[in-house]
């Protein structure tokens, strides 16, 4: 392990499937970037919490209504308790935080450590010991308490580690950025933090962003910090704003895709922000049998993501009967898992998101009779979703039960599996097994997404509204299909292109014309495969985030002590 140079932070990092401390889209792209790191012997260490019952267990019950409970796993399962210890006052109580380490392992051997926050500890009241309790639960003082754990805890246990090399801090979504606060007390100087700190931003969702009320605020923080921040103008509008605050704090910052950085740069116009857009890693995401497949043509692939592009020479016959397996594989699992028996010679779309409503998951169901009737014409079509609902999210809920009351409305003529519990392990093969991800979000929310770079990565092509990473990923017909932007929030318009796609287009073209279907999945491959993956975005973050750091400074503030 080489001494980290960058802070990888935020609320949460995916490192495994059963490791339950992430919730989705955050957390599984924060692993991604480890991993990525770790191929590359990047020195990065991640830093999170832990969350010792998880997100939550989703459970439905027969009408497709969401049941929550938590997640039971072990932490010394996979990671190693260390020694060091470090306190931070939160809401005015001595909290003792301690660190696990979990290793990422890359392909040749580097191994980049995740730290893991616990502050359920003997030497804590109830109160500290439940902040490592659950991921996104609790109310608005349980949040703020976290993202001061977070980001505090981060500046203090470094240092207990003897991480002292650090020159850039990551934060990676607002949450973490209290973490400007923790160097502050060290440096007292504005212009010293700005030089340690880069922020990613992931959300064109105004609810979206964090924000506290200054009573809230100095509660949990204490009056010395709250005048702190606001004599270092770090304050937005007499509110502690997690996104204003990592901005003004930070000497890079960049949104997640092209198009959320104009949608970013609107919303905080008084910032520079670039756009780096999201990958996921290859290793990780691509099946058992495309890895096969990559390693018989590609050899360099793992190593060298770039390779991908060369998939335009891999005979036709061989993606297909890679990509045959891996739908074989999806349905052994939805089959092992409850659900109904899918057939693998029918076509099958898939659709995975958070369950929200600005995410539409449920928009290929509005016409139930047209989509009976292309099911009848071209000798049927399989459904696969999967996702979960943020527990306080009802319109969320009621997207699923309606996919859910759709399932059994259109039972024998469009079989539909919903899977329950979307977690990294049904992402992989969700993503690998259908024929055709789609993708519905309201545009411009959707800041990036990155389940269709998986499917990409697998040879399956999207359908997708032109929003998010698919502005720079879309080629007609050659990667896959698009559904016209300026259907913008008309769900009834949006609908009409998509059936409209799948009518003329794509679902005759899978029945009618296979190899031509199979040209495309082997373009998805090669076009967005070799792009839209974490080596090619962590080599951009290295380029544009990590570089300018001022190297000597870091131990000074590693060392500095608080107050
Ligand atoms: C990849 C992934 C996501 C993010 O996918 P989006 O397209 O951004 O919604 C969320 N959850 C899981 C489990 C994933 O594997």
């Amino acid at each position: 392990m080489t001494e980290a140079r960058v802070a990888y932070v935020s609320m949460e990092i995916a490192v495994a499937s059963d490791v339950a401390t992430y919730s989705g889209g955050l957390g599984v792209l924060a692993g991604d970037v480890i991993r990525a790191a770790a191929d590359a012997g990047f020195p990065m260490a991640g830093v999170t919490l832990l969350y010792h019952e998880g997100y939550f267990r989703q459970h439905l019950d027969a009408t497709g209504h969401q049941h929550e409970e938590p997640q039971s796993w072990r932490p010394e399962d996979t990671m190693e308790r260390l020694a060091a210890t470090a306190t931070v006052t939160i809401s005015g109580r001595a909290v003792t935080v301690g660190a696990w380490r979990y290793l990422v392992q890359g392909v040749d051997g580097h191994r980049v450590p995740v730290y893991f926050l616990d502050t359920d500890r003997d030497e804590n009241d109830d109160a500290s010991r439940a902040l490592t309790r659950r991921l996104y639960g609790g109310d608005a003082r349980y949040r703020l308490e976290q993202e001061a754990l977070l980001g505090l805890g981060t500046v203090a246990i470094l240092a207990a580690l003897g991480e002292h090399r650090i020159e850039t801090y990551h934060l990676n979504e607002g949450h973490a950025a209290l973490l400007a606060l923790g160097l502050l007390e060290r440096t007292r100087d504005l212009e010293r933090v700005r030089q340690h700190c880069v922020f990613t931003t992931h959300t064109p969702v105004a609810a979206g962003h964090d924000r506290f009320g200054t009573d809230l605020a100095g509660d949990v923080l204490g009056h010395d910090r709250m005048n702190a921040l606001r004599a270092a103008g770090l304050l937005y509008d007499e509110q502690l704003h997690m996104t204003h605050l990592a901005l003004r704090a930070s000497r890079y910052a960049n949104a997640v895709a092209m198009r959320h950085g104009e949608v970013a740069r609107t919303m905080f116009p008084e910032y520079r922000i670039d756009a780096i857009t999201n990958g996921v890693h290859a290793g990780q995401w691509t099946s058992a049998a495309f890895r096969d497949l990559f390693d018989r043509h590609l050899p360099a692939w793992r190593r060298n993501n770039f390779a991908l592009r060369q998939a335009i020479g891999i005979p036709l016959r061989e993606i297909a009967s890679a990509h045959e397996a891996a739908k074989r594989e999806l349905f052994a699992r939805i089959e092992q898992a409850g659900g109904p028996r899918l057939d693998p010679a029918v076509f099958t779309i898939g659709c995975a998101r958070r369950s929200t409503a600005y995410k539409r998951n449920d928009l290929i169901l509005r016409d139930r009779a047209r989509l009976t009737a292309l099911a009848e014409r071209y000798g049927g079509l399989q459904l696969v979703f999967a996702g979960k609902a943020h527990p306080h999210d009802h319109d969320g809920k009621a997207q699923i039960a309606r996919i859910v009351d759709a399932s059994r409305e259109l039972y024998g003529t469009v079989e539909i599996a919903f899977v329950e519990g979307y977690d990294m392990n049904w992402g992989g093969a969700l993503t690998s097994g259908v024929d055709l991800w789609l993708n519905t979000p309201r545009p411009p929310l959707e800041a990036s997404g990155t389940s269709g770079m998986k499917a990409a990565l697998n040879g399956v092509p999207s359908l997708s509204v032109v929003d998010g990473w698919w502005v720079e990923g879309a080629i007609e017909g050659v990667t896959g299909w698009s559904i016209d932007a300026r259907t913008d929030g008309d769900d009834a318009w949006a609908a009409f292109e998509l059936y409209h796609q799948l009518e003329n287009t794509i679902v005759p073209l899978y029945y009618e014309r296979p190899d031509a279907y199979t040209d495309v999945m082997r373009g998805a491959i090669a076009y967005n495969g070799a792009h839209f993956n974490a080596q090619r975005m962590l080599a951009e973050y290295a380029i544009d985030a990590y570089t300018g750091a001022p190297p000597a400074a870091v131990t000074e503030i590693a060392t500095l002590k608080a107050g």
